[in-house]
């Protein structure tokens, strides 16, 4: 499916004013239009088993009504037929059970369309963020992707669920008890008619902070997530530099902050029942006031008394669930703003309409005056301009922060340049349809991203369909072979999270052997071989000087000794190429490479 896609036009213009403010709801009935509305299927069934759960409810009323009548007339004709107590306890049994089994079913089949359509949001969240700019997802913290795949999906699933599951149910039950009390006595009526319209004005009041709050909390709880994850993932330094107290504090903040988010939400949400609570109970008082008084005056019955409370208590309840309907349906808002904020943003770097394939590439790249700030504004490349001929081995040294790996970054089209032209074999990067653009290019980086799948899955990511065969040859050939039959399971064995099953070197193994099942035609090694032992790393280099040899290959090494035999060695600087040249040359020119060199022998 073609990504839609901001030009710099259209960013420009939305970037100039900002954003209108969005209607109260209308992101949870996009969200319904969108993704509900294909799973209407089952909320139209459900609504049925809503509408006879309603009727079974109202039925009661109806018994009671028919009850006191007949008590009334037991009362005025004493010894008169009884037989109709038999069919009343039948009745009520019978409608118990009606209305058990019907709600049993609209739950279930509500519940199965909520969560149908869930996984739809939560795929197109994360289809949208894949698709999307890579900038967006190092961007934001990890926590607060992950808040928004669980805690927003989990405040759409309760307004989901409480909407299928309350609002028809709600609606005909109460609209059946007015009708029942209608027909019973409608002066009554009236007073309820009355009464709970004027406590709808401070519920909806309610409904719309809850939204505010909750929408700040649901923030709150992402950077929470962030932060627990930074903990676990770096227990191995806290331990080792005894930070525990140091973290317990930054957890319980965390903690303490979250309460009080979360209360402020709850705090407003619990004051829904009061209010409802209160008008139900003055209604009551009014009806009964008044129905007493005529019953006194012999202008009513004992059954229509009986089935109008039955009505109401049938119906508030109901009531009081539509009013707390409100603020979950308002956080549900909340949660759908922040789902689309992710599903709206379109990528910056995308494929441009006439954008062609790269067919067969030979490997000749070439950086002309680029300049490129990240997105924070800082310019990191200033005027960097080089080529590589095919199957030629370039290094990038110099200090950190030079710039070396945005210089991969930008060949792999992660991020557009601000100005100045990158090409591959003589046609501009944003020519090239992006995909066969990346695929051209295998790059092993220094934290070797392993998945959570066995270790010959994630070498065969590097060719998906790879062979078993395939999978250990490219093994062998970065020298991980060894290592991975020890292993019990062998190729079967699980990396862990992360890969954290096996050593940083092993890890760096696993990655060589992904880029080498990948063959593609230019090599990018950003310290691809840094965690690795003297030993493993003299094997590896010589598999990676094979691989080397048809290939071009962009090499980052810190580790100067390694790059010794590179065709050209560029030497960058606070985003310049400062240097260029091979080995002895430079060592030649007492220039940053010499000092560096010796830096290091030293
Ligand atoms: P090292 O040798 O330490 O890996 P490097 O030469 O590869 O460094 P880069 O990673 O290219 O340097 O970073 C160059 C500059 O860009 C640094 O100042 C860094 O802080 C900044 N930078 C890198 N990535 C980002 C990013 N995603 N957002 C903002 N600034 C970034």
């Amino acid at each position: 499916m073609p990504i839609a896609c901001w030009t710099p036009k259209q960013a420009v213009i939305i970037t100039s004013k900002a954003p209108a403010p969005r209607p109260a709801g209308g992101s949870l009935w996009r969200l319904f239009r969108v993704y509900f509305k294909p799973h209407l299927g089952w909320f139209l069934l459900g609504t049925l088993f809503a509408v006879l759960t309603a009727g079974f409810a109202n039925g009661y009323a109806g018994i009671l009504a028919f009850v006191g009548n007949r008590i009334q007339t037991s009362i005025q004709t004493p010894g008169s037929e009884a037989g109709w107590v038999v069919w009343a306890a039948l009745g009520i049994v019978g409608l118990a059970s009606g209305r058990a089994l019907s709600l049993y079913l609209m739950t279930i089949i509500n519940n199965t369309g909520v969560q149908r359509a869930l996984v739809d949001v939560q795929s197109a969240q994360f289809d949208s963020l894949s698709d999307g700019d890579y900038a967006r997802m190092v961007a934001d913290s990890s926590g607060g992707f992950v808040s928004r795949f669980i805690n927003d999906v989990n405040a759409i699933r309760d307004a989901g669920l409480r909407f299928a599951n309350n609002f028809t149910k709600s609606v005909v039950t109460v609209l059946g008890a007015l009708g029942i009390m209608l027909y019973l006595d409608w002066r009554l009526s009236l007073i309820l008619l009355v009464a709970y319209p004027l406590a709808f004005g401070p519920v909806i009041a309610l409904g719309n902070r809850v939204r505010q709050r909750a929408k700040t909390a649901q923030r709150q709880v992402g950077e929470v997530t962030s932060l627990l994850s930074e903990g676990f993932q770096g227990a191995r330094v806290v331990k080792a530099y005894g930070l525990e107290a140091y973290q317990k504090a930054r957890a319980r903040r965390g903690f303490l902050e979250r309460s009080r988010l979360f209360l402020k939400v709850l705090t407003d949400r619990a004051a829904v029942d009061p209010i409802l609570e209160v008008t139900g109970g003055v209604a009551l008082a009014g009806i009964l006031g008044v129905s007493a008084w005529q019953i006194a005056q012999g202008g009513s019955s004992l059954g229509d008394l009986l089935g109008i409370i039955a009505a109401i208590g049938i119906a508030a309840p109901e009531l009081r669930a539509l009013g707390t309907l409100n603020a979950v349906a308002q956080e549900g808002g909340g949660a759908a703003d922040r789902v689309f904020e992710i599903l709206d943003g379109l990528p910056t770097v995308c494929d441009q309409d006439d954008a062609v394939d790269v067919e067969t590439v030979q490997g000749e790249i070439r950086f002309q005056d680029v300049h490129f700030s990240y997105p924070d504004g800082t310019e990191v490349l200033r005027g960097v301009s080089f080529t590589v001929k095919p199957g030629e081995t370039i290094a990038l040294v110099g200090p950190s922060g030079a710039g070396k790996s945005t210089v991969f970054n930008l060949l792999l089209r992660l991020y557009d340049v601000d100005s100045g032209e990158i090409c591959l074999d003589g046609h501009p990067v944003p020519t090239l349809r992006a995909t066969s653009l990346r695929r051209a290019m295998a790059l092993v980086a220094q934290d070797a991203a392993l998945f959570d799948d066995t270790i010959g899955a994630n070498i065969a990511l590097g060719r998906l369909g790879a062979g078993p065969d395939e999978v250990a040859a490219a093994a062998a050939a970065a020298n991980a072979e060894e290592f991975i039959s020890a292993l019990p399971g062998g190729y079967d064995a699980p990396a862990g999270e992360a890969g954290r099953n096996l050593s940083g070197g092993q890890r760096q193994r696993v990655a060589l052997a992904r880029a080498i099942l990948r063959n593609a035609r230019i090599l990018l090694l950003d310290e691809a071989t840094s965690a690795l032992d003297a030993e493993s790393e003299a094997r590896v280099q010589a598999a990676l000087s094979g691989l080397m040899r048809d290939r071009t290959s962009l090499i980052i090494a810190h580790r100067l000794s390694t790059v010794r035999t590179a065709d050209r060695i560029l030497v960058m600087q606070d985003g310049r190429i400062v240097e260029a040249g091979r080995h002895d040359e430079l060592m030649a020119s007492d220039g940053l490479y010499k000092r560096l060199v010796l830096l290091q022998l030293s």
